[in-house]
Parts: C-alpha cells; sequence; structure tokens
C-alpha cells in the first residue's frame, strides 16, 4: 500500500527529551516555553516580521478575517480545500468566487475587479500547492479599491518571492501546520502579519480575548496550542532542509519518469522558489485520469483528486456556480504521493503503472 502522504516523524528520542521536559514543568499548554520557542524559531527560519502559533490553519482563517472586521463580500477562490471557504461563511461573509488562471490554479487577477461590488471588502486567495499567486497584481488591485488581503498560505509553507517570504504579502497570511502538511506540529496553524498592532490583536483574540490578569480587550476564542503540539513543530523544524531535499529529489525523479504522461504540471511563479509540498499533474482529460486513478487502486496506490469538485459547485451551504477554468482543472488534477518515506522503488512503481493505463 502506497498512502498520499504519510506525516514526517522525527526520531522519538528526540521527540522524547521535549516531553520529559514538559513532565518537569508541569505546563502543557497556554503559551508554554515551548510554544513560545516554536514562535520565534518559526519567526527566524520564514524571515517574516510578526507570528502566532495557533491551534490549526482553519482558526488562523477565521481570525484573519475577523481581526481585519471584515463583512459584506470576500472575493475568493473556488480551487482550494474547503476551509478556505467555509471562514468566510463562518465569519458572516459571503463568499465571491472568481475563476482561476489556468496555468497557475490560483486565483485569477485578471477576474477580480469585475466582481468587485460596493460590498466588498477583501480577496482571499490560497497559493495553490505552495504556488504563489500573483500577489503584486493583487496588492494593486486591494491598494486600488481600498481592500484587505488575506492569503492562505496552508501550502506555502517555506516559499519566498524575490527572495522575500510568501507570508509578508498582504495584510494577513495564514498556514497551516497539519500532519499531512508539508512541515507540521501534528495539528497546528500560524497566522503572520506586518502589522504589529494586527498581531497583538490576534495574539489576545487566541486566547478569549482576554488582555490582562483581569481585563478583556477584544472578541476571542480558544486558538491556542500546547506544548506538545509545539514539541512536534520544533524537533521537525530540524529537519526540515532534509525534508525539502528528499522531497525535491522525487519530485524530480516523478518528473523524469512522467515525461511521456499526457499531462501537465501547474506553471509556476517566475520569482518564487519551489517547496515541493505537493506533486500535482493536470491530466489531458478526466476520462485519462480516472482509468490512471483506477489502475493505481487497484494496487493499493493512493491518490487525491486536490481540489475535485470545485467548492463552488459542490458545497451544500451556497448557491451552486460553474467555474469553466476551475471546474476543468478540479476533474483534471491528481496529486500523487509524495513524502519523505516514498522511495525511488515506489515512484518507479507508481510511474509504471500510470503509463501502462495511459497507453493501454
Ligand atoms: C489544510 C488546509 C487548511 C486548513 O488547515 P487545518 O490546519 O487543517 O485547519 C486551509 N486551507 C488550505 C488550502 C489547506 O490545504
Amino acid at each position: 500500500m502506497i498512502p498520499i502522504t504519510k506525516p514526517f516523524l522525527p526520531p522519538i528520542e528526540e521527540f522524547k527529551l521535549l516531553i520529559e521536559g514538559i513532565w518537569k514543568r508541569q505546563w502543557l499548554t497556554n503559551m508554554g516555553p515551548l510554544a513560545s520557542d516554536l514562535e520565534m524559531r518559526l519567526k527566524d527560519y520564514l524571515a517574516v516580521k510578526h507570528l502566532v502559533f495557533v491551534a490549526n490553519g482553519t482558526v488562523a482563517l477565521q481570525m484573519a478575517i475577523k481581526a481585519l472586521e471584515l463583512n459584506g463580500e470576500i472575493i475568493t477562490t473556488p480551487f482550494s480545500f474547503v476551509a478556505t471557504t467555509s471562514s468566510i461563511v463562518w465569519e458572516g461573509c459571503t463568499p465571491v468566487f472568481v475563476d482561476i488562471d489556468a496555468n497557475s490554479l490560483n486565483i485569477d487577477p485578471n477576474r477580480i475587479e469585475e466582481a468587485i461590488t460596493e460590498k466588498t471588502t477583501a480577496i482571499l486567495a490560497t497559493h495553490v500547492y505552495g504556488n504563489p499567486c500573483d500577489v503584486e497584481r493583487i496588492d494593486k488591485i486591494a491598494k486600488k479599491y481600498n481592500l484587505k488581503v488575506i492569503y492562505d498560505g496552508a501550502h506555502a509553507f517555506g516559499v519566498k518571492v524575490k527572495g522575500k517570504s510568501i507570508f509578508e504579502y498582504g495584510d494577513i497570511t495564514t498556514c497551516s501546520l497539519h500532519a499531512t502538511k508539508l512541515y507540521h506540529s501534528i495539528e497546528g496553524g500560524l497566522v503572520t502579519t506586518g502589522n504589529a498592532e494586527l498581531l497583538k490583536k490576534i495574539a489576545i483574540m487566541r486566547n478569549f480575548g482576554i488582555s490582562g490578569y483581569d481585563s478583556f480587550a477584544e472578541l476571542g476564542i480558544n486558538a491556542k496550542n500546547s506544548e506538545f503540539h509545539a514539541a512536534m513543530g520544533l524537533v521537525n523544524l530540524k529537519y526540515i532542509e532534509a525534508i525539502g531535499e528528499k522531497r525535491k529529489e522525487l519530485t524530480e525523479y516523478y518528473d523524469d519518469r512522467l515525461r511521456s504522461i499526457r499531462g501537465l504540471k501547474p506553471i509556476w511563479h517566475k520569482d518564487a522558489n519551489l517547496n515541493y509540498a505537493y506533486y500535482p499533474i493536470l491530466l489531458e482529460n478526466e476520462e485519462l485520469l480516472l482509468r490512471i486513478k483506477k489502475e493505481l487502486d487497484l494496487n493499493e496506490i493512493f491518490t487525491r483528486r486536490y481540489f475535485y469538485p470545485s467548492l463552488a459547485s459542490s458545497l451544500p451551504y451556497l448557491d451552486k456556480r460553474k467555474f469553466e477554468i476551475a471546474d476543468d482543472a478540479a476533474r483534471r488534477v491528481l496529486c500523487l504521493p509524495l513524502y519523505f518515506d516514498l522511495t525511488r522503488e515506489e515512484v518507479d512503481l507508481i510511474t509504471r503503472i500510470m503509463l501502462r493505463a495511459q497507453n493501454n
């Protein structure tokens, strides 16, 4: 059996060492020393000004919307994980979808302006598969119409554009540190912003809105994360270079093996580095995808159709809408297994089955 992903697990001794410290201190959660240490190290590693470690990537998005005091309509992408859209609805705002760019699979900046109404307050875009959105164009549009910008950077850990962290673009960027992501703390998330005041507000929000021993400053929620999760994050951070190297090597091996596949990979932002978070391939048509997927399934090799069906066509709490490019991409995209423990032999097997299915 080959799963779509396996979480990276560090040597257990290193994790145990940190857990023993937790036992000694008996400080389990609520902004403990490991959580603070992780925040400092991540800020350093990612080269961002301000960052908070939170419970998950979904509550990070919800707090971003809340902290910016958004209401009305938020322009967003139909091609993302459901949390991008559900957070908008959860915060009482209306998602307004615009279609994606066929090359990058990110929100198409050319279609944003026509979707802006007097109710529009923000743009919430996802860096799909870690591939940066056209941040400069989006920034220009946002400035012109006085809109806030939130990026869902759940896939974009470690990505830079022109040498600057992708998390530094927009008013707020969120990230997920869920076990299935490139870098994880079992469950976890990040909120980053260049605005110190906004960060302070989010840090208070994360802890019920408590601002002092006997005072409240904000409407808050419980979005804290525990020392145990921080411990996993700290140990995994030591391996982030090794994880990246291995994923790069496997990605290049896939590329080589799949040279004759009838499909394409999304076109990456020209000024950005790759983080190898996923291996997506846009097959020539859905029929080919289903044929390949069926053959892989029969061999217990599990792929994922990220993101099928498109959000605009499937969420029961929204009116259904069709989008030419997003729906087409959703039907044709397949993510292949990619994780630290995957071997070249397994990639050989996967790609051999794929090519056989294609050529039969
Ligand atoms: C994983 C993911 C999220 C949600 O993160 P959690 O930590 O699982 O809550 C949000 N957006 C995108 C694009 C994701 O892939």
